[in-house]
């Protein structure tokens, strides 16, 4: 018998669960650190991901975190076509209080000794001056900023690739991905929502907007043109699309049997407040779901141009491919009659298949 038979909480059996290659624990009790590092998997290329800080409640909830998060990275990877890995990286503590430049520097030096299989960028409870601090440390950190040479606010390129994913879908649902005329209700107008409403309003779309913030939504809509609602009120509209760009699980039984629209695509993570329940729901409902980690793909993007030395423009095309990505997602989910998330994930498993098998002859 395995030794991961008797506990499902041990460290090898949640490894064993995740399908990981490799975990690092990280301590330096001089500065206080504790971390792990999940390289889930590198056959398309080095693990990618960003760095979270957060108070965790104990140890095994860190673990559970980076490695379900690191493990979607590889997915979030392989499908927009970046040959980048999977990773990710927790610190435990709490960013206001425990964060130092010795612990951020320390963190580093772990990085730098994996030799390059793990490159990691901001998260949650990290930001760019901690990224500056591990760069002093090691060159396997991206989404520096501009000033020191990196490629700064990646959320222009997010926007654009989620209107890329938008004009996907309006293609496989309507024939032709003209956004004229069209319906969109866009929830969050942060950094991404404001920039994809700019981007949405240029090709005269009727953009409804909400916020919790209510200044920045008088702001945002008199600047652009769009309507200000009331939050509650975005899921009774009639509208084409919904785009939930504020935060995850919105996406939900009770949403789902309110939604008029025809179509769902945002920039916000984790939408889908359960994958299968309510996958099959849009599914059988008839409403057509653009899977969020590919059309937000763009911050990704963004850090893998940093890597290669791409400029702007060329960002900003890459981020453009969405649209061909998610016409092959839409188009696979249609022929199968698959929820579009799982079409996702099969198109994402076949590419890592295909390149081990393709690496495994040299
Ligand atoms: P942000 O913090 O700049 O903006 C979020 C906006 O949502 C804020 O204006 C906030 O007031 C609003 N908001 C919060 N709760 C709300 C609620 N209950 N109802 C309505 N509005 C609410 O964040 P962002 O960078 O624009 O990111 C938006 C979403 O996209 C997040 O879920 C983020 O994880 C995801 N995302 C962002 C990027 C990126 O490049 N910034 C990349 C991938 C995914």
């Amino acid at each position: 018998m395995i030794l991961s038979q008797f506990d499902e909480h041990s460290v090898f059996s949640q490894l064993d669960a995740f399908g990981h290659q490799k975990v690092v624990y990280c301590s330096d009790p001089g500065t206080g650190l504790k971390a792990i590092i999940a390289i889930h998997d590198t056959t398309l290329g080095p693990a990618l991901g960003g760095t979270r800080m957060q108070p965790y409640k104990s140890e095994y909830e860190a673990l559970h975190d980076v490695l379900r998060l690191s493990r979607s990275m590889t997915y979030k990877s392989a499908i927009t076509g970046l040959n980048l890995g999977g990773g990710k990286a927790v610190i435990i503590g709490d960013s206001r209080l425990h964060k130092s430049e010795a612990l951020m520097r320390r963190f580093g030096r772990f990085i730098e000794n994996l030799n390059g299989s793990f490159i990691t960028a901001e998260d949650v409870g990290t930001n760019p001056r901690d990224m500056e601090y591990i760069r002093m440390e090691t060159k396997y950190v991206t989404g520096i900023p501009e000033s020191i040479g990196g490629s700064g606010d990646p959320s222009p390129v997010t926007a654009r690739g989620v209107f890329m994913g938008i004009k996907a879908c309006l293609k496989e649902h309507f024939g032709n991905d003209s956004l004229a005329g069209k319906s969109i209700a866009v929830q969050g107008i942060g950094h991404v929502g404001e920039n994809l409403v700019g981007l949405l309003r240029n090709e005269n779309a009727k953009v409804y907007i909400s916020d919790i913030d209510e200044e920045r939504l008088g702001q945002v809509a008199q600047k652009y043109g769009a309507i200000a609602v009331a939050n509650n009120s975005l899921f009774d509209l009639d509208i084409d699309i919904y785009s939930p760009c504020a935060l995850g699980a919105t996406v939900n039984t009770e949403t789902i049997n309110r939604l008029k629209c025809s179509i769902i695509a945002g920039s916000a993570n984790n939408q889908l407040a359960d994958e299968v329940v309510h996958g099959n729901m849009l599914l059988e409902k008839g409403i057509m779901y653009a899977p969020d980690y590919l059309i937000n793909a763009g911050g990704l993007i963004n850090c893998y141009s940093e890597i290669a030395g791409f400029n702007k423009k060329k960002t900003l095309q890459m981020a453009e491919n969405i649209y061909d990505a998610t016409r092959r997602v839409l188009q696979k989910s249609k022929l199968e009659n698959i929820p579009t998330n799982e079409a996702a994930n099969k198109i994402a498993e076949k590419r890592i298949e295909d390149i081990r098998k393709i690496k495994a002859s040299y």
